[in-house]
């Protein structure tokens, strides 16, 4: 009906000049097309370098609306041909550390001394809880914001960080297919998302500071152990000489753990975002790093492993999923639950009931 009333608005307003009735269909298949570019167009937009289409089809990706995410399937596998060409960082740290002044130097860095394209995504649970995402806030990146070379998206929200995840990863191929040469994908590092974002990353950088211990700076171990370098942040003023020893001290840390699959032994460096200093040499490592990779082949090992890490963790979270919220097993889990309690069943007897109720249902 608001189509049908609009479209005859339109023509109405092209009645008085005779010439204008073909130019106003026009304008309106232009119109319509600008509303709900199809998906052709969107890939050949994309491809084009052109944000706003960019920027579109994230939003359908990041939809719940299961026609959007059909959209955004098409859309995705039309840019794949043209994706998989960058370079992925992922930089993680506690709130404070300085990851969005870093990213910024950095940022800006790679677009005007080296005239690269940057995109800066991220992965940020916590925002799904309180709505305060890590790029939220992009004032933070002042310059970055307003530089043409570069693309910066807040990090999407949502129920699980699966899916947070998985909407940044599709991103990154749209990133890709329009020609981003660097993707940075920044993540809070004190829980799980590290896991992700290491998974999803060419080079995974953890940016600490100098004199505070881990437990301070609630970096889990796990994560240092993922970090292909160390980079101490604010080595400036007063931190200078505290950021040396901690040098050397992280230097020693890092040798304690295994080496890595690919012989690589991480880095530890130091930087002021702050006052631009240590960046050229940051991005130098990566580079280094990038380019062994690419020479003995661990780049591509790397990448088809993760595709294979996601696509077993999308069938693992799919299956979750539908497990837990049918509403038979719903029902019956609570049962079970209280059976388990009263010491009349055992916890194998009662997941075997449970899965065979699964078996039963065809889950889609
Ligand atoms: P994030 O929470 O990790 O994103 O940290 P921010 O980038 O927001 O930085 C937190 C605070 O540290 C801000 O007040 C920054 O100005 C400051 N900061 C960031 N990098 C540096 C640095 O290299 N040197 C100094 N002295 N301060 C910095």
């Amino acid at each position: 009906m608001t189509k049908k009333n609009k479209s005859a608005l339109t023509e109405k307003s092209g009645v008085s000049k005779p010439k204008t009735t073909s130019r106003s269909s026009a304008e309106k298949i232009k119109l319509n097309r600008k509303k709900h570019p199809s998906v052709e167009e969107f890939v050949q937009q994309i491809v084009l370098g052109d944000i706003t289409f960019l920027s579109r089809a994230i939003t359908l990706i990041e939809s719940t609306n299961p026609k959007h995410q059909l959209k955004a399937n098409k859309i995705l596998e039309g840019c794949l041909p043209h994706a998989n060409n960058s370079i992925r960082i992922g930089i993680t740290g506690v709130p404070g550390v300085g990851k969005s002044t870093f990213i910024e130097s950095f940022g800006k860095y790679l677009t005007s001394s080296l005239g690269k394209k940057v995109a800066v995504l991220a992965v940020d649970p916590s925002s799904s809880i309180n709505r305060g995402s890590i790029l939220g806030d992009k004032t933070r990146m002042e310059q970055l914001v307003i530089d043409k070379k570069a693309f910066i998206r807040p990090s999407p929200s949502g129920t699980s960080l699966g899916g947070v995840a998985q909407k940044t990863r599709e991103s990154i191929i749209l990133c890709e297919a329009s020609g981003y040469e660097i993707i940075i994908i920044e993540t809070v590092g004190v829980g799980q998302s590290e896991v992700a974002v290491h998974s999803m990353v060419d080079f995974f950088l953890l940016l600490k500071l100098a004199g505070a211990g881990d437990e301070l700076q609630g970096i889990k171990r796990g994560i240092i152990e993922m970090a292909d370098a160390i980079v101490i942040n604010k080595a400036d003023g007063d931190n200078v000489k505290n950021t040396k020893m901690a040098k050397i001290e992280f230097k020693r840390a890092l040798h304690l753990y295994p080496p890595k699959e690919n012989g690589w032994i991480p880095k530890v460096l130091a930087a002021s975002a702050l006052e631009n200093k240590g960046i050229d040499i940051i991005y130098e490592m990566i580079d280094e790093y990038i380019s062994n990779a690419k020479q003995n082949q661990f780049f591509d090992k790397k990448r088809n492993k993760q595709n294979k890490f996601w696509l077993l963790e999308t069938i693992h979270q799919k299956l979750k999923d539908n497990f837990y919220n049918h509403p038979k097993i719903m029902e019956r889990l609570e049962k079970e639950i209280s059976l388990l309690e009263k010491g009349k069943t055992t916890p194998f007897n009662a997941a075997k009931r449970l899965l065979k109720i699964a078996e039963n249902k065809n889950f889609d």
